[in-house]
């Protein structure tokens, strides 16, 4: 699912008509939400425009993992994006309540870009840049950048490889095409060190983490006759969890990929308790035979195929129950 052309030169078209450009990615922001925001930020920004990033959700903290990204200083509380911006650019953001206290905005706006590569994106942007097929959002920025005739630095480049390497699972997902490994290699060479932006996202976490994983990982529960009988696993990361290791829920996002690591189930299941909120962030990952993206559109959230995720008001027995009907039902991909 390619980009028409008549979208590209929209886009091109709004990004020359403004000098301020507010940007903003999705709330509780990962790699690719804040890569690919940061490298447009910077490009555009080299071009001598006034660039303001952030995301409509609480804490705003740059999560560890992208600490050491270049762009931070791009970055504003939501407070301080214009209430009106001239023009908004979003990332990653399949709908416009994925913003948080940035959506407003988007009706605030005099003009909307989306960058995106959801399937379920909503089109909520007065031009759209969506590629289903992309990889990461951060692939779109590409191509929106060498369509512009902006240069990827290093310094763009790393910010993208985070988008990249974060959306791939390091290069291991069904998404990882030869056009992604191509892309790869012209960031390489640019002359990032990606050893190190793998080692803080994959690598890096603190002791308190390995702790935490021991504890919601042994009260895991594995239900064999679930998913049509496939196999579901799922475990909470309580609000009592997070307190007692002093950890952001940004820190926890690695828990699933443990958790899915389960032979016997073909779908994981994490439940994490919103210290701002009190809300039940829901992750969700499949092996490849169910389509949980439908699934969580089902249950209000959204997301991909193999990896999606919705918000839940309920408790954690209502959630699952809720979660366990759908997943009985849910739509069973080709191998
Ligand atoms: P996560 O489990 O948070 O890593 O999210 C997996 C995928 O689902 C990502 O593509 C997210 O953007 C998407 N996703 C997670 N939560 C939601 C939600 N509440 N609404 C829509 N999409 C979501
Ligand atoms: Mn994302
Ligand atoms: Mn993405």
């Amino acid at each position: 699912m390619t980009v028409p052309e008549a979208d590209w030169a929209e886009a091109l078209r709004l990004l020359a008509s403004y000098d301020e450009v507010a940007l903003a990615c999705h709330v509780g922001p990962d790699g690719d939400a804040l890569g690919s925001m940061l490298a447009l930020g910077l490009a555009l920004r080299a071009q001598g425009r006034t660039v303001r990033a952030s995301w409509g959700s609480e804490p705003f903290e740059v999560p560890a993992a992208y600490a050491s990204l270049p762009g931070l200083e791009l970055l504003v509380p939501a407070d301080q994006i214009p209430a009106a911006p001239g023009l908004l650019v979003t990332f990653d953001t399949g709908s416009t309540d994925r913003l948080g206290s940035l959506a407003d905005r988007v009706a605030a706006a005099q003009d909307v870009l989306v960058i995106d590569h959801h399937v379920t994106n909503t089109r909520f942007g007065t031009v759209n840049l969506i590629d289903a097929d992309a990889a990461a959002t951060a692939v779109v920025v590409v191509e929106l950048l060498d369509r512009m005739g902006l240069e990827v630095t290093a310094e763009v480049a790393a910010p993208v490889y985070t988008g990249l390497v974060t959306d791939t699972g390091s290069f291991k997902y069904a998404s990882t095409t030869p056009e992604v490994h191509e892309l790869a290699a012209r960031l390489l060479e640019t002359g990032i060190r990606h050893d190190v932006i793998s080692r803080e996202i994959w690598d890096t976490a603190p002791f308190a983490y390995v702790q935490l994983l021991g504890t919601v990982c042994s009260r895991a529960v594995l239900e064999p006759a679930d998913v049509g009988g496939l196999g579901l696993v799922w475990t909470r990361v309580d609000k009592d969890d997070l307190d007692r290791s002093g950890l952001a829920l940004s820190d926890v996002e690695g828990v699933i990929d443990v958790l899915r690591t389960s032979r016997e189930a073909e779908v994981a299941v994490v439940l994490k308790t919103d210290p701002a909120d009190g809300l039940l962030k829901v992750s969700t990952r499949s092996k490849g035979a169910v389509d949980v993206g439908a699934v969580c559109v089902a249950l209000g959230g959204g997301g991909h195929r193999f990896a999606a995720g919705f918000t839940s008001y309920d408790d954690v027995e209502t959630t699952l129950d809720r979660l366990r009907a759908a997943l009985a039902t849910a739509p069973h991909l080709p191998a």
